[in-house]
């Protein structure tokens, strides 16, 4: 059994109806408990919820002190590709969009990664769009041994795969791997998928459960918000995660929360969740999973991000640049256009502007919101009073 028979089986109406309708007394009552169920999850992201907000605050801060310490872990995400056999209406590296793409070579992974780890960083998401010619398992195999020579902690965002796919990843050196349902409504879900193996929900569903199987030991989950309704989406995320910790338990578990940021397409979400309310599901997820990372990227502004490191967040990106070669310029002689998947002559299309030989770089996943140098988001946890801390953990340590 995998999680989509739970999944299929969730009692969806009852979850939700108590999301949208919880009285303050059902809220106090779920505060009172030190375990909780789902139903309990769901009143804590109810509107009656928002009213004791600085509550639920508190005792998300307090949890996330006991349990994580008074530290926040950073990460980079280093991104390897952005051709992509996918089209989803709300990225930037959809095939269709005639963006300008590139591959780097393995040589300039090394170099990408040796600038972040010049910057501090000793825990890399390689992140790369989906396509089995440019990023063959072979590639990432390479891309991810390169780096586990010098770098602690791999980890990779990439298309999902078979559990045999995953095992030389896992031998190369890779530890964790990250996968967001995008979202858990299943008719929103075909309609943003357009092309593309992505289109199968369920296989990406279980893509956590073969990374497992696979020798994976930290598996990131979470949904895109801005696609459908944020407390469902929230909902199913819990119950994911409720069901990966009880059947995946060697694992670590991170629940992300990022939310629809401008790119090329110009895709607009769908649905809304304001910066409150985002507050509040960062205080149910904590309260909810108070052994679970959260996870925070630069899809958030600088000032939200401050105020929301000390409430629940355990781990985050900085300085992050989208684009394959951000931080050293890597690639850029090999940029090409492409439109509806076709490589064309650089400069044919107006959204992607000049092309190859003039230095452009190439086009970005999505726009970042909170530009901060590495330098400064460090102090500023330091001066909240925390710990940045760059290395996610120690192989040693869970052997
Ligand atoms: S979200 Fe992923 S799979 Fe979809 S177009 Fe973007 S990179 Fe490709």
């Amino acid at each position: 059994m995998s999680f989509v028979s739970e999944f299929n089986a969730l009692p969806v109406p009852t979850l939700l109806q108590q999301s949208r309708t919880a009285g303050v007394a059902a809220v106090r009552e779920t505060l009172t408990r030190d375990r909780l169920s789902l139903l309990d999850f769901a009143r804590l992201i109810s509107p009656a919820a928002t009213e004791l907000l600085e509550h639920l605050g508190r005792r998300s801060q307090v949890l996330t002190r006991q349990r994580f310490g008074k530290v926040i872990r950073l990460f980079a995400p280093l991104y390897l590709s952005n051709e992509c056999i996918n089209n989803c209406k709300y990225c930037g590296f959809s095939r269709d969009n005639p963006i300008l793409r590139v591959t780097l070579s393995v040589d300039e992974v090394r170099r990408e990664a040796r600038a972040l780890a010049g910057q501090g960083f000793r825990n890399i998401l390689l992140v790369a769009g989906e396509h089995p010619k440019f990023v063959s398992n072979g590639y990432l195999a390479e891309c991810v041994a390169a780096l586990h020579e010098e770098t602690p902690s791999v980890s990779l965002e990439v298309g999902p795969m078979e559990i045999a796919e995953y095992r030389p990843l896992v031998t190369a050196g890779a530890d964790g791997l990250v996968v967001y349902q995008e979202t858990y409504d299943r008719a929103v879900y075909d309609d943003m998928h357009t092309a593309g193996p992505k289109r199968n929900f369920d296989w990406r569903m279980e893509t956590p459960e073969r990374a497992y199987a696979a020798g994976f030991r930290r598996l990131g989950i979470g949904a895109l918000y801005g696609l459908a309704d944020w407390r469902y989406e929230a909902l199913c995320v819990a119950a994911h995660a409720e069901y990966l910790l009880r059947t995946c338990w060697k694992a670590a578990l991170t629940i992300s929360l990022p939310r629809l940021r401008p790119c090329a397409g110009e895709f607009h979400p769908l649905t809304h969740i304001s910066d409150r309310e985002l507050v509040q599901l960062v205080c149910a997820f904590r309260l909810m999973f108070p052994d679970v990372g959260l996870v925070l990227s630069t899809r958030e502004p600088a000032k939200l991000r401050d105020g929301l490191f000390p409430l629940g967040i355990t781990l985050i990106s900085a300085g992050s640049h989208t684009e394959p070669g951000g931080y050293t310029g890597a690639g850029r002689e090999n940029i090409h256009q492409t439109v509806r998947g076709r490589i064309v002559e650089a400069g044919a299309s107006e959204w992607a502007g000049p092309g190859k030989g003039d230095n452009t770089p190439a086009t970005g996943q999505f726009n970042i919101a909170d530009d901060r140098s590495v330098e400064e988001v460090a102090r500023q946890i330091q001066q909240l009073g925390y710990e940045p801390v760059w290395k996610d953990w120690d192989a040693a340590l869970m052997t």
